[in-house]
């Protein structure tokens, strides 16, 4: 993990820094320039964190409490700025692990993404990835940190330049418990020594801290310290809620998207602020986030990634929850068990749907970019959470038949809203854009009848309403599957008895020549114009779902499908009175192919495609030597 120790003297080591720091230090010295305030703001926090813990502590062991503070020290004469805490500090072993290796793997991510894409800001980023601490170099030249651990007598000191090795020694003088961090600020950022530059940046980027930071010894106390979520929620300000979240969040100038405040009395107390953010990392290429909200039992933190609070799949909303009714020394171990952490969570959850819905109605533009962002997490919801599948499918979104514009979302309540007379179910289909999907024949008989349906564009759609089954009592069903339940039943007019025999001798040629490529072939009953479709077989999964199946497994076999000819489009018609002549039977064999080949090719799948060319080509040649049965 750490750095080799590179000379031993007799207290002093030298050790280098971990490739990727360097490559971190190198780029917060230089590139990073605007963001430099952040770094105060780092470093504070980190001083919280450690009163945090402190406090926890000291509540926990049953001691006596005591004054908890951060206090900020410039010293223009010397161009240094210190950073104070008497938190629970850090020995010898601590110093080296913490601020000399990469302490969270997401800081690798982080680097390997920046050099990914040179352009994007990383300064957002930063404290997301813990690089928290090294930002100092962003101010600083040189960086000493004095600490002793709470429950230690040595005290020690952690210095660097920024350049590649850093030292820890034995703390020349006693220390009092707490870190110290001393920066040896650069020409460039001298103004922080100056105190309205120091209480502007405290009061942008720090207000929330829930310790006093005091400006000098003694002196002033600069933030409010204000805990938004026990104040009545009429009276914290849109603006309150965003410092807030940027305070929680580390994101630096970013709005939350939406957030919402709820509060209970009975028959459990808590309180809680809940925000989401306005990007979702996973889809930028990011692994999955680390997820967990903030729990405060009595305003005291307790953990700062609390899992335990929502399901997996709202990962992506951040917030703070405090309870009155917890005890302060629950233990992540027990979390899972705690009937009050399961009341809250009940709570939270219907929080979050509650506000989505109320977002969807009011803002539904904001809606749409929540939903851009984040809709898979409901997706996942409906697959993982049988629970709450039915409340979470009020608030899934697709694409629809009936919308002009393919970005368009409908909810499966305004579907039901607009089923036809008799209408029993809910119908979809899957397997691409809106604007694909669109082109596809399944598509004739519904428009024909003013059916709408649902166009499913993600792989996890189809997941989704397969899981499903059933809204409100409609069955799901895709339209490409052999049973359809339309009212009214069939939508083919009666044939002559002449166009019926051509067109059996049609269906039994199309057979043989089709083979095991289909499971069979037969008339169908959907189509209007189109001469034919593929559907899947009775009980089979619908083609779409079969290729995810396919891409995730090898070794998976897709289920033969049924190829449906519609004996009214002038192009059966004409096959069939062909086929009262055997010697066109070649041809028609042909068309077989063909046909079943295009219906794959609608689908974005090609099928045997040296075939395929051969026989298109064949096609051509004929029709150019005007030998074509089609000419005539
Ligand atoms: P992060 O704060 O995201 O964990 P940092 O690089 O800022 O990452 O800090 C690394 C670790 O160093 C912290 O997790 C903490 O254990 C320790 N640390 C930093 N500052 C202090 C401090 N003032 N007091 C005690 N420990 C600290």
């Amino acid at each position: 993990m750490s750095g080799l120790p590179m000379s031993t003297e007799t207290d002093r080591r030298e050790y280098v820094f971990q490739a990727e720091i360097k490559q971190l230090l190198h780029l917060l010295s230089h590139s990073l320039y605007q963001s430099r305030e952040i770094a105060l703001r780092e470093l504070i926090s980190n001083a919280s964190d450690a009163l945090d813990k402190m406090r926890y502590l000291v509540l926990t062991s049953g001691s006596e409490p005591e004054p908890l503070e951060i206090t900020l020290i410039a010293n223009e004469g010397e161009k240094t700025l210190v950073i104070r805490d008497n938190g629970v500090g850090m020995n010898r072993a601590e110093l080296e692990r913490n601020l000399g290796s990469i302490a969270h793997s997401g800081t690798g991510e982080f680097m390997r993404k920046l050099a990914e894409s040179p352009g994007t800001s990383g300064v957002s980023l930063i404290g997301q990835f813990g690089v928290g601490f090294y930002s100092a170099f962003m101010i600083a030249d040189r960086v000493q940190v004095q600490s002793r651990r709470h429950d230690e007598s040595d005290g020690w000191e952690w210095e660097s330049t920024g350049e590649g090795a850093y030292t820890i020694a034995a703390a020349s003088e006693p220390l009092e418990r707490g870190t110290r961090v001393i920066l040896h600020l650069k020409a460039d950022s001298l103004d922080l020594v100056k105190d309205w530059k120091i209480r502007d940046v405290v009061r942008r980027y720090s207000s929330f801290v829930p310790h006093p930071i005091r400006l000098g010894n003694g002196g002033e106390v600069l933030n409010s310290q204000k805990p938004i979520w026990v104040e009545p929620r009429n009276q914290v300000t849109a603006e309150e809620h965003t410092q807030f979240y940027q305070h929680l969040t580390h994101r630096v100038d970013e709005t939350p998207l939406w957030y919402t405040h709820l509060a209970a009395d009975s028959p459990i107390q808590f309180r809680a602020v809940l925000y989401c953010p306005k990007t979702n990392l996973e889809l930028l290429g990011f692994t999955r986030q680390e997820h967990g909200l903030h729990l405060c039992a009595r305003r005291i933190l307790v953990q700062s990634d609390c899992r335990e609070l929502l399901p997996e799949y709202l990962r992506f909303v951040e917030g703070l929850v405090d309870s009155e009714d917890l005890p302060l020394n629950v233990s992540r171990e027990t979390l899972q068990d705690n009937g009050v952490i399961r009341k809250i969570r009940a709570a939270l959850l219907k929080g979050v749907f509650d506000r989505l819905d109320r977002l969807a109605e009011d803002e539904p533009e904001t809606f749409a970019k929540w939903h851009a962002e984040f809709g898979r997490a409901i997706k996942e919801g409906v697959i993982t959470d049988l629970i709450h599948r039915e409340r979470l499918a009020k608030l899934l979104r697709f694409g629809s038949s009936r919308e002009e514009d393919p970005a368009a979302l409908v909810s499966l309540d305004q579907y039901l809203g607009r089923m036809v007379e008799g209408q029993e179910r809910i119908y979809y289909l899957a397997g691409g854009d809106a604007s694909t999907l669109k082109r596809s024949p399944h598509l004739e008989l519904f428009r024909k009848r003013g059916i709408e349906v649902l166009l499913l564009a993600e792989a996890i759609d189809s997941f989704a309403v397969s899981a499903l089954e059933t809204y409100q009592g409609k069955r799901l069903t895709a339209i490409d599957s052999s049973d359809l339940g339309l009212p009214g039943g069939s939508a083919i007019e009666p044939e002559s008895a002449e166009m019926e025999s051509g067109f059996s001798k049609v269906v039994n040629l199309f057979r043989d020549a089709l083979g095991d490529r289909v499971a069979d072939v037969r008339k169908s009953e959907r189509l209007v114009e189109n001469p034919c479709c593929l559907v899947s077989a009775e009980g089979a999964m619908t083609a779409h779902m079969e290729r995810i199946m396919k891409l995730a497994n090898q070794s998976f076999r897709e289920s033969r499908r049924i190829l449906e000819l519609n004996p009214r489009s002038p192009l059966i018609k004409r096959l069939g009175q062909l086929s009262a002549n055997a010697e066109h039977e070649g041809f028609i064999r042909d068309c077989a192919l063909q046909l079943w080949s295009n219906a794959l090719l609608l689908e974005g799948v090609t099928p045997e495609p040296e075939m395929l060319v051969a026989r298109v080509s064949s096609f051509i040649e004929e029709l150019a030597d005007k030998r074509s049965p089609l000419i005539l």
